[in-house]
């Protein structure tokens, strides 16, 4: 689901901030042959030394991704109907296993609530299970009428100073504590997941602070180890990401920060991700 709430610094799916569909290009598979600019209906397609360039005023239509003789433009975004991605996802489900099922995520999925929420009952109709990935940054009514529909929830909880929080995501974090706190009272299935961030959310405060909060009221608390496999993404977008050539956790270090996780009252607590090899 595109659309975030949330601007975190070191965003993995920077595709999906924006909540309006784009076209992105991708400069080694591109051939030059112009047919873009020639066949876009907005003549909304510009060329210059840095490459192929989309007008803000694209309606995503398709037309260029489609024409593209080398795949070098992907439409980032497509609208579904509930009945049409309904299809989609469950097309697949022989290959799913006895665990598979369906999980939405964005971006912030809540952002679209009521497309999920139709989504979710037509999944428990057919007995397939869904899991639901959220930044908790939205209205509680939202996730009580999500709940029922629910089997999972994949919370982030990403620093527990709040104004660390806004200087990183743009965002205060108490309404996302609030709903974690009412979340956590109900008889929901959660998993809480901590990005850990190289000079971010990777420290001793941080976790101790956070594994006051998580304590073992989840089924497991999960750190995930920072990765750069999205700054082909940036590259792509022509964005700058500030995490740019930062390299990965250390394996002691996350085995610390779990650490300091169990000694704060979360035994739940797991880390996840590949470490670096060497100094
Ligand atoms: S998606 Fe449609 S409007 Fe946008 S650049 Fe391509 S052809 Fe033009
Ligand atoms: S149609 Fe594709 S290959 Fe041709 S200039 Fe546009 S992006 Fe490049």
């Amino acid at each position: 689901m595109k659309g975030c709430p949330l601007a975190c610094t070191w965003c993995h799916n920077p595709e999906s901030i924006e909540p309006r569909s784009h076209v992105e290009w991708k400069g080694v598979l591109c051939i030059g042959c112009g047919i873009c600019g020639t066949v876009c209906p907005q003549h909304g397609i510009t060329f210059d030394e840095d490459g192929v360039h989309t007008a803000d005023f694209c309606n995503a239509c398709g037309t260029c991704t489609r024409e593209c003789p080398t795949q070098a433009l992907e439409l980032k975004g497509i609208n579904y109907t509930v009945d049409d991605l309904y299809k989609v996802v469950i097309k697949d489900r022989a290959f799913w296993g006895k665990d598979g099922g369906v999980t939405v995520s964005g971006g912030e999925a809540t952002l679209q609530w009521q497309d999920v929420l139709a989504l979710f009952k037509k999944c428990k109709e057919d007995g397939v299970h869904t899991a639901l990935d959220t930044c908790g940054f939205n209205q509680r009514e939202v996730f009580e009428a999500l709940l029922p529909y629910t089997d999972i929830f994949l919370y982030d909880l990403k620093l527990f100073d709040d104004e660390e929080h806004i200087k990183y995501t743009n965002q205060s974090n108490k309404l996302i504590f609030e709903n974690f706190e009412w979340l956590a009272g109900t008889d929901a299935r959660i998993w809480v997941r901590t990005p850990i961030i190289p000079g971010a959310t990777d420290t001793d405060e941080n976790i101790k602070g956070l594994a006051g909060i998580v304590r073992d009221r989840v089924e497991k608390w999960e750190l995930c180890a920072f990765n750069n496999l999205c700054q082909d993404k940036y590259d792509r977008l022509g964005k700058e990401w500030d995490f740019k050539g930062t390299g990965l956790m250390h394996k002691e270090r996350m085995e610390e920060l779990t650490q300091i996780a169990h000694e704060n009252g979360s035994s739940v607590a797991v880390w996840s991700g590949a470490t670096a090899l060497t100094d």
